[in-house]
């Protein structure tokens, strides 16, 4: 897996001061994306064990300032990202556990959860921002999201629901 970037000490995806990892591979091809470069999977440099190492230090040297974990690209779902993440997130959650992980994909709840290699993804994150971006509904008010036909959805609740139930900040 590539990624284009790491943002330490994020404030803007998410709630709180977080870490935001942007992996590379997306096959949406929204229009009018915000990071059309990360379309392609070889884009950036590997994410290797050094960078999953390098996250996790930074969480455990700044403590509780640091709220929690959050995934975008590209696509965190993308085929080729999915074994990666699960490994990562496993060792994220083992060494700190009382962290949150959001996540973004540009496959609505519906898809991901038909889907068991990306459903074993998102069960080990909290909160997922839903669906293709799409200009036609853009709205520069939503937060975390940028068109409103994305949701922000509480994992945990929505996979005990036969419906997806919206996070409430
Ligand atoms: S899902 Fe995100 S990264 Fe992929 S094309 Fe759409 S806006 Fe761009």
């Amino acid at each position: 897996m590539n990624y284009s970037g790491i943002k330490y000490a994020d404030m803007i995806n998410g709630i709180g001061i977080r870490v935001s990892l942007f992996v590379s591979g997306c096959n949406h091809g929204c229009k009018n994306c915000f990071n059309v470069e990360t379309w392609n999977p070889n884009y950036g440099e590997e994410f290797t064990q050094k960078q999953e190492d390098e996250i996790i230090n930074f969480f455990k040297k700044y403590g509780q300032t640091i709220r929690g974990l959050s995934l975008l690209g590209g696509d965190p779902t993308y085929p080729q990202n999915i074994i990666p993440l699960v490994s990562f997130l496993k060792k994220f959650k083992k060494e700190l556990p009382d962290r949150d992980i959001w996540i973004w994909s540009g496959f609505t709840w519906e898809e991901i959860i038909k889907d068991e290699n990306r459903k074993e993804l998102i069960e080990l994150c909290d909160i997922l921002i839903d669906g293709k971006f799409k200009e036609e509904l853009k709205n520069l008010n939503l937060k975390w999201r940028g068109s409103s036909n994305q949701r922000v959805i509480d994992i945990k609740k929505s996979l005990n629901s036969s419906t997806p139930i919206l996070f409430v900040e």
